[in-house]
């Protein structure tokens, strides 16, 4: 697996010279990091007869940086995951634009009092016993079991072993479980963690977790993977050939010809043909349109690899503040709802959604500081609410947070109310339909069979195998799927798909 990347690795950074003898048409659809990435590595061998589609106004997809108080902040990917074999980490490497993300180690409950720092302590060393070293869960002797029951079943027995005889420490330690829950939720962006299997495909690469850009936000990776940083003004081929506002509609594909056999329609009207066309949509779009989408339906076992991904969502939210009510030192706080406050929730804040009771404003699990923003904070909403969270309107959102504020903060903190709020709305664009992909239990590889992401991935290809429908971002890759590293990696996966092909035939 290890080789596999290195070479891609070499071959994005040490571009060959190599150019297309043929010139197939391409057709990419979509301008986020998979699709330009596949676009610059396709220019950069030669193959210049490329249109990449994409159904926004912007490049970046799910990479969204936008200007808000001091600095960039990102209403999507924001994290760069681990340093070794990570092609994010490695292409900005020499660049220092990454710093180390602040983690919140400091605890307040909904009472408003700061958890006992001794107990803090505690509780993230059980938390951190019940991984392995690579950050994972050991796997389970039930490969059926949900990440929920297995992480509840284990922290249940450590804490009414180690609490058993402190009724006070045992409540804390049970209320605990809750922004567990959350943590997770927020990680892997399922809607509960009852939905994903407790062992997954899932890669975390060594070193540093969790790194964030110095206030200019994660377009910066796509700045420098086009050569087009620091010259911010440069056009680069690429994205000459992006047409904007092009939603596709249809792909239609047929194998038996020759030459061309793709047909691109989009809803506008506008009609594409090519060779090929790499397919690199959210899971979320292809699950939503995958009837109408393809023509003929895509293969039985493409259909079931679909099925069995999830595609989840979270919210990203940030507020300003006239003047900055934190210290230079507050590192953000992680936030424990009492057993009675979570239930109360719903008749405490009435605005908004509720589930089982528990309003809205219980489904974020921390309040952070902003780097290189000196008056912002962020918060990140996660769970089953968070297609109508998004919905609110923007005096309900600043209700809401500034009601969690005050609450867990308001009697260490002469915590203001902010002037102006940002947040995103995944799930609600048409273009994206959430956030990022997670396994379910159908999804991971069993023995050495493929996993759903693999089968995903498998270009189709015609009668005389010429490979000309592909499929690349991030829920098609095996190991890092979710995140920007995958969806880069299978940029390059499918360009030199196509590259390799045409240095064959
Ligand atoms: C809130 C949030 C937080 C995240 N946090 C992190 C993080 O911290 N670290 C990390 O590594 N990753 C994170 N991710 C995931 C990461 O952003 C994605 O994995 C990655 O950007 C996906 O790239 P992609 O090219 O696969 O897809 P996309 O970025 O979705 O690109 C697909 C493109 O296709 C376009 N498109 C869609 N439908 C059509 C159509 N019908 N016709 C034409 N074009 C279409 C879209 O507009 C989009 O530009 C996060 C994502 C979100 C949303």
């Amino acid at each position: 697996m290890k080789t596999t990347l290195l070479i891609a690795l070499t071959i994005f950074h040490q571009l060959s010279s190599s150019t297309a003898t043929k010139d197939p048409s391409i057709i990419i659809v979509g301008a986020g990091v998979s699709g330009l990435t596949a676009g610059k590595i396709l220019i950069d061998h030669g193959f210049h007869n490329l249109t990449i589609l994409e159904a926004e106004n912007r490049i970046g997809g799910r990479i969204h940086s936008v200007f808000f108080g001091d600095a960039f902040i990102d209403l999507g990917a924001s994290f760069c995951h681990g340093q070794k074999n990570n092609i994010v980490y490695n292409t900005v490497e020499k660049l220092d634009l990454l710093v180390h993300s602040k983690n919140s180690t400091a605890l307040y409950s909904s009472s408003g009092d700061a958890v006992d720092p001794a107990f803090v302590d505690e509780f993230f060393n059980i938390t951190s016993s019940l991984l392995t070293e690579s950050g994972d869960l050991p796997t389970p002797d039930n490969e059926n079991i949900s990440y929920g029951e297995y992480y509840t079943k284990y922290y249940t027995e450590i804490i009414n072993e180690r609490f058993g005889k402190d009724p006070a420490k045992l409540k804390l330690a049970q209320e605990g479980l809750d922004l567990l829950e959350k943590w997770a939720e927020g990680s892997d962006g399922f809607p509960s963690w009852f939905d994903g299997p407790a062992a997954t495909d899932y890669q975390w690469n060594e070193g540093d977790e969790y790194m964030e850009w110095k206030g200019t936000g994660y377009q910066t990776f796509i700045y420098v993977l086009l050569r087009k940083f620091p010259d911010l003004q440069r056009v680069t081929a690429v994205e000459r050939g992006v047409v904007f506002d092009k939603e596709v509609a249809k792909i239609a594909y047929d194998a038996s010809r020759e030459r061309g056999g793709v047909t691109v329609t989009c809803s506008d009207g506008s009609v594409y043909e090519a060779d090929h066309v790499i397919v690199t949509p959210s899971l979320g779009v292809i699950k939503e349109n995958l009837d109408e989408m393809f023509e003929p339906q895509l293969p039985l076992a493409k259909r079931t690899a679909i099925d069995s991904i999830g595609f989840g969502a979270i919210m990203s939210l940030a507020t300003h503040y006239t003047g900055k009510w934190w210290g230079d030192d507050f590192a953000g706080v992680s936030l424990l709802w009492t057993k009675e406050d979570l239930e109360n929730s719903a008749k405490e804040f009435p605005l908004g959604p509720h589930h089982n009771n528990r309003s809205w404003v219980t489904y974020t699990a921390e309040i952070m500081p902003c780097t290189r923003n000196p008056n912002v904070l962020r918060f990140w909403f996660n769970g089953v609410l968070v297609p109508e969270i998004e919905l609110l309107s923007d005096e309900v959102l600043v209700d809401g947070v500034d009601f969690i504020t005050r609450k867990f903060l308001g009697k260490d903190y002469n915590v203001t109310k902010p002037d102006k709020m940002i947040h995103s709305r995944w799930v609600a664009n048409p273009h994206f339909k959430g956030t990022y992909s997670y396994q379910k239990i159908a999804a991971v590889r069993r023995g050495n069979g493929t996993n759903a992401e693999e089968e995903l991935a498998k270009p189709i290809k015609t009668e005389s195998g010429r490979p000309f429908v592909h499929f690349a971002g991030e829920a098609t890759h095996p190991r890092y799927y979710s995140n920007v590293q995958g969806a880069t990696e299978t940029g390059i996966r499918e360009a030199l798909s196509i590259i390799n092909y045409y240095s064959k035939h």
